[in-house]
C-alpha cells in the first residue's frame, strides 16, 4: 500500500529531517510512529502525501509514485490519503456538518467545490460517518462549540467521507486528557479492523503505541531505528530510542563547557 524507497529529506537550513528511509507498509496495518520531538515524525508523515517534498528516493502509495505525479495524478493520489492533524484543522466557525462534507472535495472540480454543490450521497456519507464516531447529535453544531476530543473525532469523520484507504494522524491525541485519548485511539482502532483502514500515527505515548499499533516505528535523527512488532519495543531498545540520545545530548553539553 505504502512504499518507501530510500527517502531522504534535506530541509532548505540543511537540517536531515529524514534519512535513507525504506518501508513497506501493507494494508490494514495500524503503525505507530514515536521518537523524540524533531526525530522526524511528522515529515515522514507529512511526505506521503507530499505536503513535505523528498530530496531523494520515491515514495509509492498503491504502485503509483506520489514523487513524480504531476497534478492532476497528485490531487487522485491525495483522495486517498485521509489526514487527521492539529495544522489542518477545522474550519472553526462552520458547522460540523459542512468540515465533515468538505472531506468529499477532492472529487469535484474548484467550481463545483467553490459552490458547496454536494450529493444527497455526500450527505449520507456525512451522517454515517459522524454516527460511526459517535457525534450525529452535533450535526448542526459549530466546530468551535465542541470539545478537543470531539473536534479530532470530527476530523476523523471527515477522513471516512473522504473514503481514503489510508489514514494519517499526526499527534492526534497531543493535547487531550487520557481518558479522551483511549476513545479516540479505540475510534481509530475500529476503523482500522472494521473498515480495514491502513493508519499510521504519530504518537508521544508509548503505552497507546503499546497498546493499539500493530506494528511500532521509531525514528531518531531522521533515521528509522526500529521496525517490529509492539511486544518487540523491549526497554532496552526504548533507551537506545529515548533515553540514551538524551544522556548524549547532556553529555555533549558537559563536553562543550
Ligand atoms: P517530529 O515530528 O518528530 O517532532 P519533525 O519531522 O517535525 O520531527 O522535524 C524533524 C527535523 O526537521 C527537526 O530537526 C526539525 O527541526 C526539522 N524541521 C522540520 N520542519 C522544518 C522546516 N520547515 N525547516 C527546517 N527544518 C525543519
Amino acid at each position: 500500500m505504502l512504499v518507501f524507497d530510500n527517502v531522504s529529506k534535506v530541509y532548505p537550513n540543511g537540517i536531515k529531517g529524514l534519512q535513507n528511509i525504506n518501508l513497506t507498509i501493507n494494508a490494514g496495518e495500524f503503525v505507530a510512529i514515536i521518537g523524540l520531538s524533531g526525530a522526524g515524525k511528522s515529515t515522514l508523515l507529512r511526505s506521503i502525501n507530499r505536503l513535505e517534498s523528498i530530496t531523494t528516493g520515491e515514495i509509492m502509495v498503491n504502485n503509483r509514485s506520489i514523487t513524480n505525479a504531476g497534478k492532476k495524478e497528485l490531487r487522485k493520489i491525495r483522495r486517498e490519503i485521509g489526514l487527521i492533524s492539529q495544522q489542518f484543522n477545522l474550519v472553526k466557525r462552520s458547522t460540523v456538518q459542512k468540515n465533515v462534507l468538505s472531506g468529499r472535495l477532492g472529487y469535484y472540480g474548484t467550481l463545483k467545490s467553490i459552490l458547496g454543490l454536494f450529493t444527497k450521497a455526500d450527505y449520507q456519507r456525512t451522517i454515517d460517518a459522524l454516527e460511526s464516531v459517535d457525534l450525529l447529535d452535533k450535526l448542526h453544531t459549530r466546530s468551535d462549540e465542541l470539545s478537543g476530543g470531539q473536534q479530532q473525532r470530527v476530523l476523523i469523520a471527515r477522513a471516512l467521507v473522504q473514503q481514503a484507504p489510508i489514514i494519517l494522524a499526526d499527534e492526534p491525541v497531543a493535547s487531550l486528557d487520557p481518558i479522551t485519548s483511549q476513545k479516540i485511539m479505540m475510534d481509530l482502532k475500529r476503523i482500522n479492523e472494521e473498515l480495514n483502514k491502513t493508519i499510521l500515527i504519530n504518537l508521544h505515548s508509548i503505552p497507546l503505541a503499546r497498546k493499539f499499533s500493530t506494528r511500532i516505528i521509531a525514528l531518531k535523527a531522521g533515521e528509522v531505528v526500529f521496525d517490529g512488532r509492539p511486544e518487540l519495543l523491549t526497554s532496552e531498545r526504548l533507551e537506545r530510542i529515548y533515553a540514551k540520545t538524551i544522556f548524549d545530548e547532556v553529555k555533549g553539553i558537559a563536553y562543550e563547557n
